[in-house]
């Protein structure tokens, strides 16, 4: 017998995590496929998606009994290949190897959680079909005068660039990145992303760009933003958004979209880091320094140093925009200095908020676009000290809010928890309202009067009296936004607005958006000026362009200032920053309305200086001062962290096998330059009556640290199946972890 060649393809499929199966699975084909071509493959009794990663010719043909004339196994053929789709390209598959391998998880549950969800039910036939229907990317509007600006401008106009924006835009161009924009809020860091994306659009004929952003609640304003600019030259189809608010079809349309090219420009959150872009040549991360864009569950990436790693990888540029920027890439921009050569990234500055004088030309003047000078809020700190006990909001700052209701201006108050209050408690016996699955309390929703645990979501009525002594009397404790909202309600129920009528007061948090649409419904409102007062958690105070805003107030941000977590600092100092940053964000504005932009702080503890730096709206200050810390402490970003978790049913179990995996890994080569520091629990311990151990790993050099999780990986795999493994329910492992 002739022997036919057959191929050997190795395929990518969704495993279950932690599954002792390798990073590929093995099947049979009749042609060679190209790495990267989508396929569906039996697994067990279904067919999945899968990606092609290898090919190999095999020689020998199975023989009748299953086993092939070597004795190997036969491999089960390949169901179908998705040929009506382009293969994924090199580098799509190479990002996804390296998230893989740097965050210690399967290559195909790294693939598979990288496409479109809907891709692993569409059968050929029915992609087939859906792909009749795309649209090839359409022809540019050609500029009407030649000048691109023009044609951009003609809808709706492009304000002309400030000087710093001129300048940062220039910089831009002038090198190869990574480049760190350090603006402040109201710098116009958007627009110069508008215009890098432009610039790359109109001279690269098929080039693409991906603009992420933190939240889904900030995609709908910036895609309104992008599309204005940009349908009128490039089509209605030029710009998709990719993000998990979207339905499956509307995903998978976008990715498609992206996938062939039709999709210059794609916006989207963390996940759009992975989205398949065979032109990309520039990636734009707004807020590089905000938490969200690292992925919590399942491969725990950072989207934002996937993006620098992909864009180097693909020769595309990248910048990072923030104006309280993440340490790690502050410190990563640095310039040179004496023996210090300076950072991989190159920094630009935007220190001024929008301002009259650099604009004042004819298409700012047509879109009554800024006058008059645009400074950053005047930062007010109460000394909560200083006041009566039990006090919410202080007389001063009830006063100045008080003074814009008059003006007809709005005011935002932050606080960082919802509900009602966080505790439920008996003054009697001491109860109190814990939740019997987590080691938390349920905190009190005074709606629909329940008690909810925001860890576990465990919901029950409030009991009438106290389940522990029968004592009717039980009381919050403490404050939500809900309880704030109310309390507003009361304080300024007998002030009326310029013209007679009630004060408005709203809130926008978790709770309040839950419904479909219900956030853009709200914003809208906001932004309509149908809202006074607006109370809300941290959804509100980042990126938001509000016009009427002149004051904001955190309220209580002091949990914070004292926290066992290192980032904790870094964390509120930009959150403080980015919510003072919604103030005053229109000159214009305040001028006309004789008015002046207001960051308010209630706080026990006003010499604190990570109060002085705010003050100053001084980062740099902050930064330099909290690097030092680091750098003393051997912390990142002079040091890499990795966690190691275990959740067990009793609390030993998960800490026995963090800390036999740490002994037996001192075995490891390298492991003496890993420090690993003794098992503990997490902060919330128990949730949903499981109880959650981790162990801290340290070392001063990634690739060190890297190496020891590779080889780490085998022992904790293994370990499960020893007596100290025993009620362990899972493990995992999170590199560069963002909270401690
Ligand atoms: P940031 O993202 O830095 O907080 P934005 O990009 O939202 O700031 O810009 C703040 C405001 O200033 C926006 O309303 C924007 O339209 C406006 N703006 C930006 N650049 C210019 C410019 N060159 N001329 C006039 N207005 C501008
Ligand atoms: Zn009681
Ligand atoms: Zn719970």
């Amino acid at each position: 017998m002739v022997p036919t060649v057959k191929w050997c393809v190795q395929v990518a499929v969704q495993t279950p995590a932690h599954s002792a199966l390798g990073q590929t699975l093995s099947y049979e084909s009749d042609v060679e496929l190209a790495p990267g071509t989508l396929l569906r493959v039996p697994l067990g009794r279904r067919d999945v998606l899968g990606v092609a990663w290898s090919s190999a010719p095999v020689a020998s043909p199975p023989a009748a009994d299953g086993a092939t004339a070597d004795g190997a196994i036969a491999l089960r053929p390949v169901a179908a290949v998705l040929d009506a789709l382009p293969a994924l390209n090199a580098p799509w598959c190479e990002l996804v190897a390296f998230a893989a391998r740097y965050y210690q998880r399967g290559l195909g549950e790294v693939a598979l959680a990288a496409l479109p969800p809907q891709l692993r039910d569409l059968s050929t036939v029915q992609l087939a079909r859906r792909l009749k229907r795309q649209r090839p990317a359409a022809a540019p509007v050609p500029a009407a005068d030649g000048r691109p600006d023009a044609a951009l401008g003609s809808h709706h106009a492009a304000p002309s660039p400030t000087v710093e924006q001129a300048q940062a835009l220039a910089g831009m161009a002038a090198g190869p990145g990574p480049f760190l924009l350090f603006g402040s809020t109201g710098s116009g860091k958007t627009e110069v992303y508008l215009r890098s994306v432009a610039a790359l659009l109109e001279h690269a004929p098929a080039a693409q760009a991906l603009v992420m952003v933190p939240e889904i609640n900030l995609t709908p304003q910036l895609e309104a933003r992008f599309r204005e600019r940009f349908a009128p030259r490039f089509g209605a189809d030029a710009v998709v958004s990719l993000h998990s608010g979207m339905t499956n079809p509307q995903r998978l349309a976008s990715w498609l979209a992206a996938h062939s090219g039709a999709a210059r420009i794609v916006l989207g959150t963390r996940m759009a880091v992975f989205a398949s872009m065979p032109a990309l040549a520039l990636i734009v991360v707004d807020e590089e320094h905000d938490p969200s864009y690292k992925q919590q569950e399942g491969a725990r990436y950072s989207a934002r140093d996937l993006a620098v790693w992909r864009g180097r990888r693909e020769g595309a540029k990248v910048l990072l925009g923030s104006a309280t920027p993440s340490l790690e890439s502050w410190q990563q921009s640095r310039p040179a200095d004496g023996a210090d050569p300076g950072g991989r990234y190159t920094r630009l500055l935007m220190p001024s908020r929008i301002d009259a004088a650099p604009v004042a030309n004819d298409a700012a003047a047509r879109s009554g676009a800024a006058a008059g000078a645009g400074a950053l809020p005047e930062v007010r700190l109460v000394d909560m000290n200083l006041q009566p006990p039990k006090t919410v909001l202080s007389g001063a700052l009830l006063e100045a809010i008080g003074e814009r209701i008059a003006r007809g201006e709005q005011s935002l108050i932050f606080l960082n928890r919802r509900g009602y209050a966080p505790v439920l408690a008996c003054g009697d016996c001491g109860w109190k309202s814990e939740c019997p699955h987590c080691s938390a309390y349920r905190v009190f929703h005074k709606i629909d009067r329940t008690l909810r645990c925001h860890h576990c979501g465990f919901t029950e009525r409030v009991p009438r009296a106290c389940p522990a002594c029968g004592n009717p009397d039980i009381a919050p404790v403490g404050r939500g936004t809900e309880r704030l909202e109310e309390h507003l309600g009361e304080l300024f129920a007998a002030i009326r607005r310029a013209d007679g009528s009630a004060v408005r007061i709203a809130r926008i948090d978790a709770d309040s958006t839950r419904k479909q649409g219900a956030l853009e419904q709200q914003l809208a409102a906001v932004h309509a000026g149908d809202v006074d007062v607006l109370v809300g958690t941290q959804m509100i105070a980042k990126g938001h362009d509000f016009r009427r805003v002149t004051l904001v107030a955190a309220v209580n941000p002091d949990g914070a200032l004292f926290s066992s977590d290192f980032r904790a600092p870094e964390r509120l100092f930009g959150l403080l920053m980015q919510s003072a940053g919604r103030a005053g964000r229109d000159a214009a504005y305040l001028a006309a309305k004789g008015s002046t932009a207001q960051m308010w702080i209630q706080t026990h503890h006003p010499q604190h200086p990570l109060f002085a730096a705010l003050r100053r709206h001084d980062y740099p200050a902050f930064a330099q001062q909290e690097l030092a810390e680091r750098r003393a402490a051997g912390m990142p970003p002079f040091a890499f962290q990795a966690l190691v978790r275990a959740d067990a049913r009793a609390q030993e179990a998960a800490q026995a096998f963090l800390n036999a995996f740490a002994e037996q890994a001192s075995a490891l080569e390298g492991a003496d330059r890993v420090v690993r520091y003794p098992a503990v629990p997490l902060a919330i311990q128990r949730v949903a009556n499981v109880e959650r151990a981790q162990m801290l790993l340290e070392s001063p050099s990634r690739a060190a640290l890297q190496r020891f999780l590779a080889e780490g990986q085998p022992l904790l795999h293994a370990l499960r199946r020893t007596p100290e493994g025993k009620g362990v329910i899972r493990w995992l492992v999170d590199v560069d972890p963002q909270a401690i």
